[in-house]
């Protein structure tokens, strides 16, 4: 029984920097030097270190809004030769349905 008990201790021990460093952002980071190199005793007081290190704030980035539509080429009726939008089964000027369209590319 003792013997599990240290063996429950010593587990948790080993594994402290990770327990500490479990909600950063780099978690499994620490958690990797941790498991690979804790053993080396380094590793252990590296991972521990890292753990308890300050965060640099995460830069708030404004959500760039998206604005700017996409770029879609007219819808040019073959009945009234007319530009109009492109969203839509019918010219909303004539009324005429619409054909798919060659766009041009040069
Ligand atoms: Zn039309």
């Amino acid at each position: 029984m003792a013997a599990l008990l240290l063996l429950v201790v010593g587990f948790l021990l080993y594994f402290l920097p990770s327990l500490i460093g479990s909600k950063r952002r780099n978690a499994n980071s620490i958690f990797i030097v941790n498991l690979f190199l804790g053993w080396t005793l380094v590793g252990w007081v590296v991972a521990l270190a890292w753990a308890v290190a300050a965060e640099p704030p995460v830069p708030v980035v404004a959500p760039a809004h998206v604005s700017a539509p996409v770029a879609r080429t007219p819808y040019l009726c073959n009945l009234c030769g007319k530009y109009s939008e492109p969203s839509g089964l019918f010219c909303p000027l004539c009324g005429a349905k619409k054909l798919p369209q060659i766009t041009q590319t040069s």
